[in-house]
């Protein structure tokens, strides 16, 4: 007989309910028990969708965040935050954001530092450790949503000690391993307590067992589970996002009841786990796909499935490969989708009933699924058949790139004297990334658009009217090089794919990012081609109204990949590939209109770094040679930018200076220009534009800050090759602050210059 389970599920609700009650109540406009409430009334309808389980998880629901909630159950708070008044939700909030409802102006905190959660678009409250950090247990959360778990299996879930060490942050010199020895005793008393709240098992999730270890962590991973072993629970150790390559003897041979291995990502090594796993354990088979919204082949499931079964019995547990927190909830709320690809899809809700049906084939044989199974079947076929996912004209284009595409005519050094003459800028030119702020009159204008209730002329001129607008903003300021502000554009990575041929939205596919916020990745489903041009009547008519110099803005092939679900049936590098064929030819369109300047935003490029350190290079291969397709197919006399909004160049500086953008701008203002060290030992040769703005911050820089920054930005990179910009689109921001701020950017330039020719 073979086990169902389900790793988590996730805890936004549908229609976004979390995310309502938890900024109602932040606003003070709901109290602490609405809150509460809703979060009861989520967890009880997601219990319900997982009753025909046999185990279904409890505690993967978060009133914020699952490691800030853990942080609490091992009574591990910040001591800037343990001695403020307040209930224990207002301390949550606290950490999680600065503050809670009851709290002022005045009365805020710094929040928790926010960060990645391995390879996903999740962000965690990263917990602060030192040499002092004392845990203490606070069991009262999981107990409690064991309690009301009724109709289910409950099986408790908790982030694994070593794990949980693993995300914590030093705030001094103390290695926060060493901590392992005081933690190890409070999980097993919250193992003790479960137990005695009826828990069967527990699952213990340790993905830090995908990543490279060194010989100290996987020590402290032998160490941990021996210890634990003297407790009650059965323990489910869960890896997920990726193989567990040299720590499979590791994990098989951990002295715990059972182990869960990702079955997508690790398919490779599933012969080898049943192989080494010994034979008194559990083997949980993540065989669904918990990372994109594709359906599973469930007959080819099965056929891996199938032979396991017959070896394991009963020891054979299958779930999603992951937790489903990284997938939409459901499909059904889609009313209005494309007919064909919607066939393709399965959110989480979906993805349940695909874990049942592969649950009951394999308990009572195919035949007793039939249907499930022929319907299934049809939809993978029609997917790998359709015409709007196999285009032999772009695949023929994939066919035909040789790296002359890549490469551009000369060399930077002759470019850059090209583009000198051409442009005639001043030193320290001015510019800005591309957004300027989207008003409520923006947002309203596209929404009626979009309801219908706007027509195209009327929409379009409201748009041909802001950009107007921050075009005379930007004369009015002095600014050099200028931007049309990108008023038509929702976001940066939707406005291209919603152009684009292989692409489909979804109204309801939204997943969480952090706390109340949740992003709507588009759904990449087919092979990419551009029917028309995308950027070109706008850039051209931003161009129409002035005799500077006007940057064309675009979104980067990686970029767009990153930010997207994508296919799941050809490798992320064609898919890749694929984009960066449309993007050059918009390039190519700009170019041929007479733009001479051209951005290719690059912001998640770095985010796409894989897991383990030794992947890095081959993913830096293709992604740099997909930004080089799309960008180097221009004359010598155009200058190419690109912008990146994070902060860590250090193991990606080789890889950036290898893109070859004439001119790169990047987020520095709140390093206070240190991140420019690494471009200053690499000798990074391009230009660079080092942010002088926190665009994140409503604070206005003044121009004495400004020319701080730019000073020491100047001893580090020759003054002949720094630009003078913020951080980051404005789009977030007022015109109130943008003006001023811009201003005093501008004068902190002129003064530059001033100083540079004296
Ligand atoms: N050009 C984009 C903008 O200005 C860049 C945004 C980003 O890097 N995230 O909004
Ligand atoms: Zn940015």
């Amino acid at each position: 007989m073979a086990v169902t389970h389900n790793l988590g599920f996730p805890r936004i609700g549908a229609k976004r309910e979390l995310k309502f009650a938890q900024e109602s109540f932040w606003k003070g406009q709901q109290s602490a028990e609405a809150l509460l409430g809703v979060a009861k009334e989520i967890c009880a309808q997601n219990w319900a969708l997982q009753a025909s389980l046999n185990f279904a998880p409890v505690g993967d629901f978060s009133l914020y965040d699952q490691v800030l909630d853990m942080s609490f159950t091992l009574g591990h708070v910040p001591e800037r935050v343990a001695n403020l008044d307040g209930a224990e939700l207002d301390q949550y909030f606290r950490v999680a954001r600065g503050r809670s409802a009851i709290d002022t102006d005045c009365h805020c905190v710094h929040a928790g530092e926010m960060t990645k959660w391995f390879d996903t678009n999740y962000h965690y409250i990263v917990p602060e450790v030192s040499a002092s950090t004392e845990f203490s247990l606070n069991a009262e959360r999981l107990l409690t949503q064991l309690n009301e778990a009724k109709g289910i299996n409950a099986k408790p879930v908790i982030i694994g000690p070593v794990t949980y060490l693993w995300l914590c942050k030093e705030k001094d010199q103390s290695n926060r391993l060493d901590l392992l020895e005081k933690l190890l005793p409070v999980y097993s008393q919250l193992l003790e307590q479960l137990a005695e709240a009826g828990a069967e098992w527990v699952q213990v999730d340790e993905p830090a067992l995908v990543t490279e270890l060194d010989s100290a962590w996987k020590t402290a991973f032998d160490h941990a589970y021996h210890t634990l072993k003297a407790n009650r629970p059965k323990l489910l150790v869960t890896t997920y996002f990726g193989t567990l390559g040299d720590n499979l003897q590791l994990a098989c041979n951990l002295p715990v009841a059972g182990l869960h291995v990702d079955a997508v990502r690790g398919a490779s090594e599933l012969t080898q786990v049943v192989d080494w796993l010994p034979s008194h354990k559990v083997l949980s088979v993540g065989i669904i796909n918990g990372r994109n919204i594709w359906k599973t082949d469930l007959a080819q499931a099965l056929d891996t499935l199938e032979p396991i079964a017959h070896r394991l019995k009963e020891r054979l547990w299958i779930a999603p490969s992951c937790s489903l927190l990284h997938v939409p909830v459901d499909l059904d709320s889609e009313t209005d989708f494309d007919p064909e690809v919607f066939q393709w899809l399965a959110f989480a809700k979906q993805k349940l009933a695909e874990l049942a049906v592969l649950g009951q084939a394999l308990n009572n044989g195919r035949d007793s699924v039939r249907e499930a199974l022929a319907s299934n079947q049809q939809a993978i076929t029609s997917r790998k058949q359709s015409t709007r996912v196999h285009n032999p004209a772009v695949k023929a284009a994939l066919a035909g790139i040789t790296p002359e595409l890549g490469k551009r005519q000369s060399h930077y050094p002759i470019r850059a004297s090209k583009q000198a003459k051409t442009l005639n800028l001043p030193a320290f030119p001015t510019t800005t990334i591309g957004s300027f702020p989207q008003t409520p009159e923006i947002r309203q204008a596209r929404l009626a658009y979009k309801k219908q209730t706007l027509s195209t002329a009327d929409y379009e001129a409201k748009m041909k009217a802001e950009i107007e607008r921050s075009i005379r903003q930007q004369e009015a300021l002095g600014i050099d090089v200028l931007v049309h502000g990108e008023a038509e554009r929702n976001d940066m990575v939707e406005y291209f794919g919603e152009q684009l041929e292989g692409y489909v939205f979804s109204k309801f596919g939204w997943v969480q990012s952090y706390g109340s916020r949740c992003v709507k990745p588009p759904i990449l489903f087919g092979d990419i081609s551009r029917p028309h041009a995308m950027t070109l009547d706008w850039i051209n008519y931003a161009q129409s109204l002035t005799s500077k110099p006007m940057k064309g803005m675009l979104t980067g092939p990686v970029t767009i990949l990153n930010w997207s679900f994508v296919r799941d049936d050809q490798p992320r590098k064609n898919t890749c590939l694929q984009l960066a064929l449309a993007i050059r030819q918009e390039v190519q369109d700009l170019e041929t209109a007479g733009v001479n300047i051209i951005q290719i935003d690059e912001a998640a490029l770095r985010e796409g770094l894989p897991l383990r350190q030794s992947e890095w290079q081959a993913y830096l291969d293709w992604a740099v040679e997909c930004f080089r397709i799309t960008a180097n197919g221009v004359r010598d006399e155009t200058q190419i930018h690109t912008h990146m909004c994070y902060s860590e160049f250090n193991d990606i500086i080789e890889a950036i200076a290898h893109m070859d953008a004439d001119v790169i701008t990047i987020e520095t203002s709140r390093s206070d220009m240190e991140l420019l060290d690494v471009f200053e030992q690499f000798e990074y040769p391009n230009e660079i534009g080092p942010g002088v703005y926190d665009i994140h911050s409503p604070n206005i820089p003044s121009e004495a800050q400004i020319l701080t920054l730019m000073r020491k930005a100047a001893e580090r990179i020759p003054a002949e090759r720094l630009w003078v910009n913020p951080d980051c689109g404005l789009k977030t921001r007022q015109w109130e602050e943008v003006l001023p701020a811009l201003e005093n950017m501008v004068a902190a330039a002129q003064k530059l210059r001033q100083q540079l020719a004296s």
